[in-house]
């Protein structure tokens, strides 16, 4: 391929990626000048010589090629780890589709001037027992903050001070008097030389058991071979995490780095003091709620190799190691693995390109594989290894039974509680135990019909129902419409309208009306919206502050609750109703984790699995615990339809505020694709409604193409990419 011109971005370090400039490659430079190279040319009215980027090459010149000057040098001390991310950059733009800038953002976090980096500690200074009479008094004072922070102490003796404010939330202020009183220490990095050695003296390291260790070794014999991707499937509280930082001591031993991928809702205090606990200093944390200033800190003392492990969500993937040796992804089946955001990148299939980029291994881990990643196992993709025990001796795996709504109804048990959830309820709160309700879809709420003509209210800007909130006010989710409840029928005037359907918000009233003594806590969107409430109401109900615990999804996720001996999950199939090929899946993993929330000490545990759809293939392998019968079918039903991952799709959304010029270019695309399409290997689609038709007054249409291979599909995204899309209407590509 001829590159006569290449796209160069000067010296990431100081300025923003948005510039690239063109070069002229001289030819006896043109073989070193590769994609992601680093280069030296002359820049600005002086001259100077500068270090730059290749990010991408062009044919054409932009403007008078007389004055386009010229690469000087192309270094040679191999490829950087900036030249690495712009590969991996071009590869995400690629498959995904954005503009080479919108991936580099996305791989190549804003850089800033550092400040002088000191890491501070506060030590606990007080014998156990002081430190217990202390926690007696806060809490008859009910000085909640100092009471979180001595129970940190009682289980930690060393706190590094950012977990404490960011997590603990525990302010300055309250630490102050503490402090004064010899309580604890704050003790900077440069007194505090060690706080591994300190820590490992401690044996909180547990000795694996059998199935544990031969994970380990057959993880460590692929580290040592081939390095393909291992897929391990443990039930929850198998102990993968045990088994993840087992294999990154031995990583780390030969001067390799990992990356840790939780999702964020499993970013809990509980899991990073786990891995502080073994590594001490050497390992950081980035999560969504920190600064940009704070996160691009954490990068650069990565870069730096000042850490070993830098644990975080999907973004975290994108750490600026050196010496990369893994990228362990936990809960690989999440659906927050995928960005919403362009590039709509996989962190799993971007995890995988940048480990071959860097003779790197990724380690996947779930309890319930996303069919995607059990099918690549099975075929031998990747390297799969499975835990089928409790780590710990006494927990025992919970008994599970469905009771079917139907028969509820015929029984005239109107209730959003059936008489069997009702009686378990009764019986655990009567042992002192704790109970978990479940809601499994996230934001869902009542909407507001009409009893005459069966419409629902909806948003005036978006193809959706208003939501109701205990306010009173009806709220769209998509675009922040508020509005009062109507008195009347919008659409036909009746009077009779009235909420309709179940939310959290509506359970929590009717526990609270049931079971006037006991004390609940309620987990949603609303309730989590402000910092840090995600993490005070799961350590509150983990304390025992609390009888009961409502929520969606977000319950379900990295936490251990040792008194809850009840999971009642209310209506398993609402998620079987969320569109998409992949509701089954997702139907399916949240029942067996929701499931898998009861009896996790050694209590004995109940699950009440409420469905009118009892005899579903999700909820009937869910309630027997059985991955494989799920995954059967669920692989039989995606190779009858060819959906991933036994073909590709490609998807792609055309977005336009003038519904005519969506549907034309809708055409064009169809059009396009039939033109490419002459042997007919590629299923076409669509054009249809989006399953949101508009969002915020802007149309929106679907087109899928479906194959077996992705070259094709990569073409016909190419060649679509040429069309002239003109300027009011928008496209967006997926590629699963
Ligand atoms: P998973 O990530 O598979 O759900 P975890 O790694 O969180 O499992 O382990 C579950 C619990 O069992 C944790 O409290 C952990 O400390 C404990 N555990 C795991 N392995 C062992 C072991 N070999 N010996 C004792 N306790 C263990
Ligand atoms: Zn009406
Ligand atoms: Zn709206």
């Amino acid at each position: 391929m001829s590159k006569p011109y290449a796209d160069v971005i000067i010296d990431i370090t100081h300025t923003a990626v948005d510039r690239v400039f063109q070069y002229q490659i001289p030819d006896e430079l043109s073989e070193k000048a590769v994609l992601g190279a680093r280069i030296r040319a002359p820049f600005g009215k002086g001259n100077r010589l500068r270090d730059g980027y290749i990010i991408g090459f062009s044919e054409k010149p932009e403007y008078d090629p007389s004055k386009i000057k010229q690469i000087a040098a192309v270094c040679e001390d191999g490829m950087p780890i900036e030249g690495q991310m712009i590969l991996l950059a071009a590869w995400m733009k690629e498959r995904y589709g954005s503009t080479m800038i919108q991936a580099l953002k996305t791989v190549l976090p804003a850089k800033r001037k550092l400040k002088a980096l000191e890491k501070k500690y506060l030590v606990r200074r007080v014998s156990l027992e002081e430190c217990e009479e202390l926690l007696a008094f806060y809490r008859r004072k009910n000085q909640k903050a100092r009471v979180r922070l001595l129970e940190a102490f009682l289980a930690d003796e060393t706190l590094p001070y950012e977990m404490v404010v960011q997590k603990l939330r525990v302010s300055a202020a309250s630490v102050k008097p503490f402090l004064e009183q010899g309580v604890c220490t704050l003790e900077t990095k440069s007194r505090f030389r060690s706080p591994i050695g300190d820590q490992w003296s401690r044996g909180d390291c547990v000795d694996l058991n059998k199935e544990q260790r031969e994970t380990v070794d057959g993880i460590l014999s692929v580290w040592r071979g081939d390095r393909r991707p291992c897929l391990v499937h443990g039930i929850t509280g198998s102990g993968k995490t045990e088994v993840y930082m087992e294999v990154i001591r031995q990583v780390a031993a030969e001067g390799k780095q990992a990356i840790v991928l939780i999702p964020e809702i499993a970013l809990t205090w509980q899991t990073v003091m786990r891995f502080y606990r073994q590594f001490g200093e050497r390992v950081s944390i980035v999560h969504s709620r920190l600064s940009a200033g704070e996160k691009s800190d954490q990068m650069e003392r990565a870069r730096r190799g000042e850490l070993d492990i830098m644990i975080g969500p999907r973004s975290a993937l994108f750490t600026p190691f050196t010496n990369l040796g893994l990228i362990i992804i936990d809960e690989e089946h999440e659906a927050a693995y995928k960005s919403e955001t362009v590039p709509r990148y996989h962190a799993i299939d971007t995890a995988i390109y940048r480990c071959k980029l860097a003779g790197a291994m990724t380690i996947l881990g779930s309890a319930t594989p996303s069919a995607a990643s059990y099918y690549r196992a099975q075929s031998g993709d990747y390297h799969f290894f499975q835990m089928k025990t409790r780590a710990k001796k006494l927990s025992v795996l919970p008994s599970v039974e469905i009771v079917d709504l139907r028969e509820e109804l015929k029984a005239g048990n109107r209730g959003i509680f059936s008489r069997r959830l009702k009686e378990l309820m009764v019986e655990t709160l009567n042992r002192g135990e704790q109970i978990l309700l479940f809601l499994n879809r996230r934001g869902y709420a009542g909407f507001v019909s009409c009893r005459t003509c069966g419409k629902a209210v909806k948003c005036p800007h978006c193809d959706v129902s208003l939501k109701v909130h205990r306010d009173g006010t009806l709220k769209c989710h998509y675009c922040g419409y508020e509005t009062a409840i109507p008195k009347v029928c919008p659409t036909c005037g009746s009077k009779y309208i009235a909420g309709f359907g179940t939310g959290t918000q509506k359970v929590e009233t009717m526990v609270k009306a049931m079971f006037p003594e006991a004390s609940v806590l309620r987990m949603d969107m609303d309730t989590t919206a402000k910092k840090g409430s995600h993490d005070a109401i799961l350590s509150a109900f983990a304390d025992g502050k609390a009888d009961i615990l409502i929520g969606t999804q977000m319950i379900v996720k990295g936490h251990d609750f040792p008194r809850v001996t009840l999971v009642g999950i209310l209506a398993a199939d609402l998620s079987l109703y969320s569109g998409g090929y992949e509701a089954g899946e997702r139907t399916f993993s949240l029942l067996t984790q929701a499931a898998g929330r009861a009896g996790r000490d050694s209590l004995p545990g109940h699950v009440v699995i409420q469905s009118y759809a009892p005899d579903n293939y999700s909820v009937e392998a869910a309630a027997s615990q059985d991955y494989e019968g799920f995954y059967w079918h669920e692989i039989l039903y995606r190779k009858l339809l060819r959906y991933p991952p036994v073909s590709r799709m490609l998807s792609l959304l055309i977005a336009s505020r003038e519904e005519e010029e969506a549907v034309d270019m809708a055409r064009a695309v169809k059009r396009q694709a039939e033109a490419v399409n002459e042997e007919g290997i590629l299923e076409l689609v669509g054009p249809a409604k989006a399953s949101v038709s508009k969002i915020n007054d802007v149309y929106r249409y679907m087109f899928y193409v479906k194959c077996e291979e992705e070259e094709p599909l990569l073409e016909l995204k190419r060649s679509i990419e040429s069309l002239d899309w003109g300027k009011n209407v928008q496209y967006q590509f997926d590629m699963e």
